[in-house]
Order: structure tokens, then sequence, then C-alpha cells
């Protein structure tokens, strides 16, 4: 099985905090924050290449991605 540091934290072999997954992504906290609220969405399912992954866990990540976001707005009160 191929690893990395993104399987690594879906598998919960390294520590990470995860704000929210279900079976197709896991979203968590970077470790080294640009910003405050720097969330990282993935698939769960291991892709050494964007052009790779499969539509439905992209359109999963992307559908994710914008849930996350209105949260982090509302929840940080920033403006976009
Ligand atoms: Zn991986």
């Amino acid at each position: 099985m191929e690893t990395c540091i993104f399987c690594e934290i879906i598998h919960k072999k390294a520590e990470a905090y995860i704000i929210y997954e279900n079976e197709l992504v896991c979203c968590f906290l970077d470790k080294f924050p640009i910003n405050k609220g720097h969330v990282l969405v993935v698939p769960k399912k291991h892709y050494q290449e964007f052009s790779e992954v499969d539509g439905k866990s992209l359109n999963e990540v992307i559908l994710i991605s914008q849930k996350v976001a209105i949260s982090l707005e509302n929840l940080l009160n920033t403006d976009g």
C-alpha cells in the first residue's frame, strides 16, 4: 500500500486536528497554517497526481470545501 502524510492522517497514524470527514474526504487543520483557519480538504483515496483523482472524490472535495469555507467565514467573521 502506498502511503503519504495525508494517508497517515486519514488512517489516524499521524496526528492532525480533523474538523470533518466522511467516506470520501477528510478535512484537517494545516500543520503550518499560512493564516487562521487554514484547512486542507483531501480525498481519502490516495492519488499520486491531481489529474488521476476519480470524479466522485473530486466532486466531494469541492462540495465539502465550499461547506468548510462557509463555516469558517461564519466562525471567523471574514469577508470571503
Ligand atoms: Zn496518500
